[in-house]
């Protein structure tokens, strides 16, 4: 365990135990940008973020995330079951994202031929449909584990600045690793979609439940079909290098919905 910003991080630690105790709030999570924070009132509680209800479960768990450039300052609100309300200001650890510059680069634009658009926009209507839920599972309510073995390559929030001109920031964590590594549920989770996109190549969305969703880029092979259920742990495909990708590796995200979070504040520390 360590301190981060003043609470306490129990990474990998399951914290549904809370449940018996909870007569008040607790979450766990850094309280940083690209954060995913769980927490948890006692049932029957409400709660809001910004003024914004979050949606809580039977057992008054819920969810929340912090976008890459998210403001500094946050307000919770809650209402106890017993009519009481109570209020806490969040600080954030503002990050610093890695930045790379590329300058006296060619400046022709990289367009996907007019053939593939149609298909490009199908990708993302699908992606976002399968992001879409808000399920009442609370399966990422313990901790989660390392999709795949490997070096970190690629890390969230990192941008290329192309001739002085900022490029799309990168939401993904990569490991790199060889074609056929396995790559496995960071926890439980059911298929929404398993499907050959034109930029992500073979890609799988995982959804653990209360909005929150893992997707996995570029795999060789897709072991699971969607509605299936996996468990945490379970194989779910394998490291490729399919669709728009420069070499094997696995791109792991982790959405709320179609907020951006950083799946590596999630799991144990690795080199
Ligand atoms: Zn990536």
């Amino acid at each position: 365990m360590k301190k981060i910003a003043g609470i306490l991080v129990s990474l990998g630690i399951a914290i549904t135990s809370y449940s018996a105790v909870a007569n008040e709030l607790v979450f766990n999570g850094k309280l940083t940008q690209g954060s995913l924070i769980r927490g948890q009132l006692p049932a029957g509680s409400q709660i809001t973020l910004n003024g914004e209800t979050l949606k809580t479960n039977s057992q008054g768990k819920f969810v929340f995330g912090f976008g890459r450039d998210a403001d500094l300052s946050h307000s919770l609100k809650w209402t106890l079951p017993d009519g009481t309300t109570h209020s806490r200001q969040i600080k954030l650890e503002a990050r610093e994202y890695v930045t790379q510059r590329i300058d006296g680069l060619d400046q022709k634009m990289v367009t996907p031929p007019e053939s593939v658009l149609k298909r490009i926009r199908q990708d993302a209507a699908n992606v976002y449909k399968a992001r879409a839920g808000k399920s009442d599972s609370d399966a990422l309510f313990t901790g989660f584990i390392w999709p795949a073995e490997g070096p970190v390559t690629g890390v969230y929030g990192s941008q290329r600045i192309l001739n002085g001109k900022p490029g799309r920031p990168h939401y993904g964590l990569d490991v790199g690793s060889p074609t056929g590594t396995p790559v496995v549920a960071p926890v439980n989770g059911t298929v929404t979609l398993a499907d050959d996109l034109y930029y992500s190549g073979n890609t799988v969305v995982l959804d653990h439940g209360m909005g929150v969703f893992s997707t996995f880029l570029h795999l060789d092979s897709m072991g699971v079909q969607v509605g299936d259920t996996v468990k945490q742990g379970e194989q779910i495909g394998t490291i490729g290098s399919t669709g728009r990708s420069t070499g094997a590796h696995l791109d792991w995200r982790i959405n709320l919905n179609d907020k951006r979070l950083d799946p590596q504040l999630l799991v144990p520390p690795r080199d």
